[in-house]
């Protein structure tokens, strides 16, 4: 089969990169090469950032049920095809189909139909003074704006972050992860089909030292929304700040699911509890890699715990049985290898999993590694500090809440937290103390688009979702009449 050539979406226009250059896209259920990807450089970018600011005061200037109806339009067009775009997402990522079948390409419809319903009523704050004037807020759009998406949920991200600025009235410059572009590139097809002005909506494609550091120096580009490794969101707040961009940095997560001994341990609990470790290969930002359990009852939450990661199934992404698919490329596989390493090395005891699988056939050459939960490692480990992004849970028994509290907060990272408690007071009490920015209490990725989403520390700076999305897209401008 001839494989993929994907395009940048620039002006409104399918464009080849300017340099002609094009990396590979692997498949890491095989290994193999299935697409072609741009690797735009920063005269792509340019291009982009043009076209964008041009079509920035006629998109500001547009009413926003026509933006409303343009993003609906474009969740109309997803959604009626989405067969074809989870089977990309799943081949392009290596995530079970059925999960991008069920979860991300939903998702990402959701987004799209949020923001369209959002902008048409948000309104802004008036306050009549007593000396007789009356101070109102204009919200208005920042102008170009750049959106930098990971890979891991790829088109999930990708319009997460693109569905508020458009609703919000910016131009919009957008570069997703080189690992996984497949869908966004048809994505920015469909905007096309949608009706969208050329230059609302660009998207190149390539590498993030080269697309996404040329977005975030570009002057005429005045936010950047960051979704990824702290590592990058550093680099970028570095780059941006005498520039003074606006930043939104949603970052890495090392997050602490904590059972207490009167939790409802009931079988579908305990499903959850697995899933919240090895959902998407474990490849979620929010995923909880350190599971803390009080001590009175690990022993026997242990063994039950155990009996379903092994139950687990890894396998080919497109077989509806299989539970995990393949890593993402072979340089996270081997990232999440070598941190299994080091937890051997550190003194844990792996319970199960540890090591990579090699399926039969033409999977042979994919990246698939084992659920593996390791125990006995201190708190300050570093298998316990840093984040591995894999199929990896470290097992951690407390003996109060102080302990667990202690755990909990005790690394760098503060994205998310799950509880699991019967206590009602001791739920609200401990929710309250984790220094993280969401708080799961007897469940686990339950999201509803209105509340606030992000990390404190090196979990990032901002907030996404409802409103703190519009407001992050928006410069209020307070303005003051005297009557
Ligand atoms: P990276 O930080 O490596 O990359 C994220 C994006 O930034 C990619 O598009 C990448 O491009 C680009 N990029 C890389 N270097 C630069 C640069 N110097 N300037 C501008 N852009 C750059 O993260 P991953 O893709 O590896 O994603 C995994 C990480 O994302 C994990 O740490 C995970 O926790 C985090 N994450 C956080 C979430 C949250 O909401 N807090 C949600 C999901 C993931 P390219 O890939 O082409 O190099």
């Amino acid at each position: 089969m001839p494989s993929l050539r994907l395009a940048n979406l620039i002006d409104g226009r399918l464009q080849a990169p300017r340099q002609d250059r094009w990396l590979d896209v692997f498949e890491p259920a095989s290994g193999e090469v299935f697409a072609h990807c741009p690797d735009s450089s920063a005269d792509d970018v340019e291009a982009a950032v043009a076209a964008a600011h041009a079509a920035a005061p006629a998109w500001a200037a547009t009413p926003s049920e026509q933006r409303a109806r343009l993003l609906q339009r474009l969740a109309d067009l997803v959604e009626a095809r989405l067969d074809a775009f989870a089977a990309l997402e799943s081949r392009d990522s290596g995530k079970p189909l059925s999960l991008a079948r069920s979860l991300d390409i939903p998702r990402a419809v959701s987004n799209l139909r949020y923001f369209a319903a959002a902008i048409v009523p948000w309104s802004s704050e008036s306050h009549a003074m007593e000396l007789g004037a009356i101070n109102y807020t204009l919200r208005q759009p920042l102008g170009v704006v750049g959106c930098i998406s990971p890979w891991n949920l790829p088109l999930y991200l990708f319009t997460w972050k693109i569905a508020p600025a458009l609703a919000a009235g910016n131009a919009v410059v957008a570069k997703p992860s080189e690992i996984t572009p497949c869908t966004a590139a048809l994505l920015g097809e469909l905007s096309i089909e949608a009706g969208f002005p050329p230059g609302v909506l660009n998207i190149v494609q390539g590498r993030g030292p080269s697309v996404g550091q040329a977005l975030v120096e570009h002057a005429q580009v005045k936010a950047i929304s960051f979704t990824g490794s702290t590592r990058t969101g550093a680099q970028i707040a570095a780059a941006a700040a005498p520039r003074f961009k606006k930043l939104s940095l949603e970052l890495g997560g090392k997050n602490p699911a904590i059972v207490f001994a009167d939790a409802d341990l009931s079988e579908a609990n305990l499903d959850t509890i697995v899933r919240s470790g090895f959902a998407n290969q474990g490849e979620i930002c929010l995923c909880g890699s350190r599971l803390l359990v009080q001590r009175s009852i690990y022993d026997d939450f242990r063994a039950r715990y155990l009996a379903r990661v092994r139950a687990l199934r890894v396998g080919d992404p497109r077989d509806a049985s299989s539970d995990l698919g393949a890593l993402v490329s072979r340089e996270h596989f081997e990232k999440v290898m070598g941190c299994i390493e080091q937890a051997r090395a550190e003194g844990g005891q792996v319970l199960c999993g540890g090591e990579s699988l090699a399926l039969p056939g033409p999977l042979a050459g994919g990246w698939y590694v084992a659920p593996t939960v390791v125990e006995g490692l201190a708190p300050e480990a570093a298998t316990n500090q840093h984040e591995i992004f894999g199929p990896v849970v470290s097992l951690i028994p407390f003996d109060d809440e102080d302990e667990a509290l202690a755990i909990a907060n005790g690394t760098g990272y503060g994205l998310a937290a799950s509880l699991w408690t019967a206590d009602l007071s001791r739920a609200h009490r401990f929710g309250a103390r984790l220094d993280v920015g969401i708080v799961w209490i007897n469940c686990w990725l339950l999201r509803d688009l209105r509340t606030p989403f992000g990390g404190t520390r090196q979990s990032g700076v901002g907030r996404e979702g409802g409103v703190e999305a519009l407001r992050f897209f928006t410069e209020p401008k307070n303005i003051c009449i005297r009557y």
